[in-house]
């Protein structure tokens, strides 16, 4: 194997060190803390998760959280009214909708009802905007995850070839916009793309969110890329005879012997993702408070 493995854990854990950090100093100075407000609808058991480790984490950085656990036939119009009611509530810094939601809730109406200062997923069209415009304020987690990657890893981005492969508002289109404020050459790939295995070998940075398993070949790698899997997905693994196994979108055993370095699934991109998350609720909660550092 000749790529560097990309320890997304141990990289999560020293920027959660640092919000640990803060927080404290907070309490100290100001007796006061940041709080985050999660709400869940219905019992999608890979949202439970999610919610239950961000709840876990928040509490492990001293960050407060209050969870909604609602039914999975909760009105459209009940959930606006509990994220109007958050809004007001100045003892709430941030508020996390899990997606998805139900069909019968328009998740554009609800989280653009989510105040954009309060919102640190970073889906608010207000926080997107900014984004594109290069005055980025929330930024989405897991895109500014993965940014924090590659800047440990690679230090400078800028004049570098960066290759996205998805578009979606959560990952891809946030993700080019990010590489090309660190002045990357960016290009934006999907499933329209035709030759994408092209495009992939110009990449001195290749980001893989796709959500196919394994779907990223050796072969169409870049000797010496840097490779950020944000994939996460289930499959059974018939030759060791083992099921739902976690894998990501790059086929990991082909691409580490080509790349130079290369994020795991697990252990890569998804611990910045929710180190990420409380980075935003505390940078609400210093915005909030008209606090620039502490
Ligand atoms: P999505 O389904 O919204 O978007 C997938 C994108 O892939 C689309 O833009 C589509 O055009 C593109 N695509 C599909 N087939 C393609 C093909 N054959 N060739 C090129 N492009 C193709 O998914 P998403 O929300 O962006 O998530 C992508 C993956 O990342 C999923 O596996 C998801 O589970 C994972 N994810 C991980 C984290 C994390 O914290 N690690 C966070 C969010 C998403």
């Amino acid at each position: 194997m000749k790529a560097d493995i990309i320890d997304g854990q141990a990289i999560a854990k020293n920027l959660r060190d640092e919000i640990t950090r803060q927080v404290a100093e907070l309490k100290k100075k100001y007796d006061r803390t940041p709080c985050l407000a999660t709400i869940i609808v219905g019992t999608n058991p890979a949202s439970q998760i999610y919610i239950k480790n961000k709840e876990k984490m928040a509490s492990k950085c001293g960050i407060d959280s209050v969870g909604y656990k609602l039914p999975v036939d909760v009105t459209e119009a009940n959930l606006l009214s509990i994220i109007n009611e958050l809004n007001g509530d100045e003892k709430i810094n941030g508020i996390l909708v899990q997606l998805p939601l139900p069909s019968h809730i328009n998740t554009a109406r609800i989280i653009s009802n989510i105040s954009a200062a309060k919102d640190v997923d970073g889906f608010h069209p207000l926080n997107t905007g900014s984004l594109a415009n290069g005055h980025p304020n929330l930024i989405p987690c897991t895109p500014l995850g993965c940014k924090l990657i590659l800047q440990k890893v690679l230090k400078n981005l800028s004049g570098l070839n960066a290759v996205v492969i998805g578009r979606s508002t959560i990952v891809g289109k946030p993700m080019a916009q990010l590489l090309l404020a660190e002045n990357c050459t960016v290009t934006i790939t999907h499933s329209f793309t035709s030759n994408l295995q092209v495009y992939c070998k110009e990449a001195d940075i290749l980001i893989a969110a796709v959500g196919r398993p394994e779907f990223i070949r050796g072969d169409w790698i870049k000797p010496g890329a840097t490779v950020i899997d944000v994939g996460i997905n289930r499959k059974s693994k018939v030759a060791d005879g083992k099921k739902n196994v976690l894998v990501g979108d790059v086929n990991f055993v082909e691409a580490a012997n080509i790349a130079g370095a290369i994020t795991p699934v697990p252990g890569g991109v998804g611990p910045m993702t929710i180190a990420c998350l409380l980075k935003n609720t505390l940078s609400a909660f210093l915005k909030q408070n008209n606090l620039k550092t502490i």
